[in-house]
């Protein structure tokens, strides 16, 4: 079976990544499902949720000391008459002690601060003899004091649909009692490697074969990204079972392939993906490891009736052509499947924004292609450094996994100094 190639669209790296965002700002996720708060960690909210009243509730003290008038402490030190004192919570059969000029309630952290008063003095700048305290430096209004509704008003917006849910924004919800929340159902992502040498990691295997990482590396990177993976069976070099092989995978919300896409006569991927009608948004990006990298769409996507952890028909599915090398795999999903899944699983797009640290030592490199190196970033505190790990291209898993991040390489440096600050991709 002769297939046509696909036409050759390399892109630089940015354009690539450019094209991959505005296909995922087209993308609708799927329907939501209500879960526990903690379940909820790391899902991605479908609703958006408000504050329940004013936050804080009312003029909160952030300190342990003395609420007073601010105007009574003009002259130092001010001796003020301590008329109550007010804890944290409910005052338990107390009347909330209101404040006169010159007088003074004791305070402590997280407490309300009473009518009339204006501002909180630390404790650590009183001295209390009898129901007199005395003060020795002054304060402004507002000091030491979070007004009623200052974080948010009652009614405002906390969270929007959208937001993945990490600890600061599971502890908001907890905060205004959500103890369910509505979350985006997770995306389903079809797993195919390819390659007659590639076989399963339980498998008998002789010296030419190699085991498949890449599908559990990706499975790794899908999980992460708040998605769920669906391996397929591995496809030969043979386009009629690779065909079959992505026909089921277009079943899912997203095609991840891996292997294939290559110049060589068995990179089979493409010219089976021309034979379906798909259509191509690039073929190639200027960038090392992962230059083969191909994405694009087929028209209705799957043929096949939805059926359990099949996800529902849409207009189309994606697919990516990862490279085979595993770097590579690893590499080009970070930088143009994720936004994808991203957006599936519901999540607002977000600019993929690099760290800076300084060089170790000098790195040559040829011009020409936006490189994504690993490298070990260590120092401490303000001092971090990034060196280039030892490897042997983009098929040494090894090497991969002793890095602990990517350095970004522009393509236009040959020379690069020990010293100068460099791009990282923490991963
Ligand atoms: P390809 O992109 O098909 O030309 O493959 C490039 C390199 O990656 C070859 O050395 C393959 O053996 C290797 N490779 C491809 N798929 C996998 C996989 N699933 N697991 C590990 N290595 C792979
Ligand atoms: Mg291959």
């Amino acid at each position: 079976m002769a297939l046509p190639p696909a036409q050759s669209k390399v892109l630089t790296f940015e354009d690539a990544r450019r094209v991959v965002e505005e296909q995922a700002r087209e993308i609708s996720p799927n329907a939501s499902e209500i879960v526990d708060l903690l379940p909820a960690s790391g899902r991605v909210l479908a609703e958006a949720i408000t504050a329940d009243r004013d936050i804080p509730p009312f003029p909160r003290s952030t300190r342990d000391g003395y609420a007073v008038h601010a105007a009574d402490l003009a002259v130092l030190p001010a001796k003020l008459t301590v008329v109550g004192e007010i804890k944290a919570g409910p005052q338990l059969g107390k009347a909330e002690p209101a404040l006169n000029r010159g007088e003074a309630v004791s305070i402590m952290t997280g407490a309300p601060v009473p009518p009339g008063g204006d501002a909180v003095v630390m404790i650590e700048y009183t001295s209390l003899r009898g129901n007199c305290v005395e003060i020795t430096k002054s304060t402004v209004k507002g000091e030491n004091i979070v007004a009623q509704g200052a974080e948010a008003g009652c009614g405002s917006l906390l969270l929007d649909r959208g937001t993945k849910l990490n600890e600061a924004a599971i502890a908001l919800a907890a905060s205004v009692g959500k103890a369910r929340l509505q979350v985006f159902v997770r995306p389903h992502i079809a797993v195919l490697t390819t390659g007659d040498e590639i076989v399963e990691i339980d498998a008998g295997i002789d010296r030419t074969q190699i085991r498949n990482s890449n599908s559990y590396s990706l499975a790794v990177q899908i999980q992460q990204a708040g998605a769920e993976p669906v391996l397929l069976p591995i496809a030969p070099d043979e386009p009629r079972r690779l065909r079959e092989l992505i026909e089921h995978g277009l079943q899912s919300d997203l095609l991840l392939m891996t292997g294939g896409v290559s110049m060589g006569r068995y990179d089979l991927v493409e010219p089976v993906l021309v034979d379906m009608h798909a259509e191509f948004f690039f073929t190639g990006a200027k960038i090392q490891p992962g230059r083969p990298v191909v994405f694009g769409r087929i028209p209705g996507g799957a043929r096949a009736p939805a059926r359990e952890g099949i996800s529902a028909p849409r207009a189309h599915k994606y697919f990516f052509g990862l490279p085979g090398n595993p770097l590579s795999t690893m590499v080009t999903f970070e930088l143009f499947a994720r936004p994808m899944l991203e957006a599936l699983a519901g999540m607002t797009l977000r600019p993929l924004a690099f760290l800076h640290a300084r060089l170790k030592s000098d790195i040559h490199a040829k011009t020409g292609l936006k490189r994504f190196l690993p490298a070990i970033l260590s120092g401490e505190y303000e001092n971090s450094q990034v060196e280039l790990v030892a490897w042997q291209g983009s098929g040494d898993i090894a090497a991969r996994s002793r890095s602990n991040c990517l350095i970004v390489l522009p393509p236009d440096r040959e020379h690069i100094p020990a010293g100068d600050w460099v791009a990282v991709m923490p991963r």
